[in-house]
């Protein structure tokens, strides 16, 4: 027809396809868990459009999935009447212009056929996988509020090229047909499609509907079943009650909801009564997303009212300290209609997101105490993430501060693995001050001459050199009423470290040397604030010292780089 045409895959995309066509082969029915995982976001998109725009629904709102096969035809579809597409979103999302993580994806392969199978969901390039088994994948989708003649068909062989071209699509939707290759044919089967959705897809939300199995009469004969069935469970797993609920299917759920494919290291899943009432089912990941320090980042945790999905990545729900969080949140008191203008200064999501930021650390609370592995895993992947707390989250500082852990003179390796709290345990006689270095490099912070006296007195010092160190000790001036003190600032105060003898040494040494240190004022000039004796150093000859309530040397470092 006059409106087809022909239009060439981005390198990139070329690239992704011939990947999944040779490399991926050894998982190849998790092109269905994408293809149905697609389906569910379009329906879920759908339902969220038409809280503001009913008409959406064509008169048609019982959203669902339907698979089909044809062993004939060698064809295995999917069906969804979902948001759909319009031929500018088919060109942008599925084709021409490679999505952010497409390059991620790349970078994070691993040559492992089945692992690198499993990062497809999380990197935006499901729909790709269709290619693992088609040879040419037809789709057919209209947006919903479009009329019929605006239908969309795209169709690909998955080599350099595909087609587009405007058709009649009288339901809105998108339609997946894939064309198996012949040593896929296997797939065009009801029992093997079954099995793999049960497995795969038990916990999507949305009826996921196929053909009825044929049974058998008493004489072993085939009875064509009638109608339909509905494959998955198609309950909101975290509506369960706990007791219900096994290990396996939290654990599977988890792969679902937070787009990855390792198990998650804990979770928290709770039926919150009173004043708000809402369910969450929060988990902590084992690893950190390839995201997590992407402005732009795809997953968080979603937002339910009362089982109907709303959004995700709502930054309100959780602090920004715990953007790795992942799972869902389940409201009773929100309107449905609520918008993302409203979840902005709403008050019952200011409570849940206090409760929900409770429980996660909670949660931390428990791990690092009772399961000392796990937590050093946490911190090791979102340790660094986790220290914006202290500035962030007032209201639990304390809290959060108490979970960080740090490098320290004690063991003098960059392992980050002391507390405050061991910290405090093991002060000197006479030490009443938690002190603590930050630098550029963990070597740099190691090998100060600010921690000579120090490293004379047994005395420990923590060794900061992540770039959030900065932010959080600005924020934390005291710990268990014990201060932080940077020995690098300031007149350096041992209090009772120091014994009257040493401090009567130091004044001394001060008068003595006071014509010296005249002198070398008056040659570095405006360049220093003031020159004087130390008891700071042991092997050193000199050191800067920043003033008390100055920025640190590290910090002003920190701004000049950032053009400040
Ligand atoms: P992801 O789902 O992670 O965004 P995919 O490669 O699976 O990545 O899909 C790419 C995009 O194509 C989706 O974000 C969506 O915009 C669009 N898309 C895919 N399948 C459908 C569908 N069934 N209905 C509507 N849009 C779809
Ligand atoms: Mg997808």
């Amino acid at each position: 027809t006059a409106n087809k045409e022909t239009l060439g895959f981005q390198a990139e995309v070329k690239q992704l396809l011939q990947l999944m066509i040779h490399s991926l082969y050894s998982n190849k029915e998790i092109f269905l868990r994408e293809l149905v995982s697609n389906a569910s976001d379009a329906c879920d998109k759908l339902r969220f459009e038409a809280m503001s725009d009913p008409a959406l629904f064509e008169s048609d709102s019982e959203l669902k999935i339907r698979v089909d096969f044809d062993k004939d035809a060698r064809t295995v579809t999917i069906t969804d009447n979902g948001i759909g597409m319009s031929r500018q979103e088919v060109i942008e999302n599925i084709g021409t212009i490679a999505r952010s993580g497409t390059r991620a994806f790349f970078d994070n392969l691993t040559g492992d056929s089945k692992k690198d199978a499993n990062l497809i969901g999380q990197f935006g390039v499901g729909f790709y996988s269709a290619f693992i088994v088609a040879d040419r994948v037809t789709l057919t989708t209209r947006r919903a509020g479009l009329s019929a003649e605006h239908g969309v068909k795209w169709e690909s062989g998955g080599e350099g090229e595909f087609t587009l071209e405007n058709v009649d699509k009288a339901t809105r939707g998108t339609q997946v047909v894939l064309h198996l290759r012949e040593e896929d044919a296997e797939f065009a089967n009801d029992w093997r499609l079954k099995s793999i959705l049960r497995k795969y897809s038990d916990h999507i939300t949305l009826p996921i509907v196929m053909v009825k199995s044929p049974g058998y009469d008493k004489d072993g004969n085939i009875t064509p079943a009638e109608g339909d069935e509905t494959v998955n469970q198609a309950s909101a797993l975290w509506t369960r009650s706990k007791n219900d609920i096994s290990e396996e299917q939290y654990k599977e759920f988890y792969k679902h909801v937070a787009h990855d494919y390792d198990e998650p290291l804990a979770w928290s899943h709770a039926r919150v009564e009173g004043r708000q009432e809402y369910t969450e089912l929060l988990y902590i990941p084992k690893r950190a997303p390839f995201d997590m320090w992407d402005r732009e980042r795809r997953h968080g945790v979603k937002l339910y009212v009362r089982r109907v999905f709303i959004m995700e990545d709502a930054d309100k729900l959780l602090p920004h300290y715990l953007r790795f969080v992942r799972g869902v949140i389940d409201s009773s008191d929100l309107p449905l209609n609520v918008s993302r203008e409203i979840l902005q200064h709403s008050k019952d999501i200011d409570g849940i997101r206090a409760g929900c930021t409770k429980k996660v650390l909670d949660l931390l609370g428990q791990m690092a105490e009772n399961e000392a592995d796990k937590f050093a895993t946490f911190w090791q992947e979102f340790g660094q993430v986790f220290k914006e707390g202290v500035g962030e989250d007032h209201a639990n500082k304390e809290k959060i501060a108490k979970l960080c852990r740090f490098a320290s003179t004690q063991a003098d390796t960059d392992a980050q693995v002391v507390s405050l709290d061991e910290y405090i345990g093991r002060m000197k006689e006479g030490q009443d001050k938690i002190y603590f270095i930050t630098a550029d490099s963990f070597a740099a912070a190691k090998n100060s001459p600010h921690l000579e006296v120090f490293r004379k007195k047994g005395v420990e010092v923590l060794l900061l050199a992540d770039r959030v160190d900065e932010w959080l000790t600005s924020n934390l001036f005291e710990y268990a009423g014990k201060q932080l003190v940077s020995v690098a600032k300031g007149d350096l105060d041992l209090g009772k470290l120091e014994d009257e003898a040493e401090k009567e040494e130091q004044k001394k040494a001060a008068d003595d040397y006071k014509a010296l240190t005249d002198k070398i004022k008056e040659v570095l000039g405006e360049r220093v604030k003031e020159v004087r004796i130390t008891h700071r150093l042991t092997e050193s000859a000199s050191c800067i010292v920043v003033e008390e309530h100055a920025m640190s040397g590290h910090l002003e470092r920190l701004l000049k780089q950032a053009g400040q």
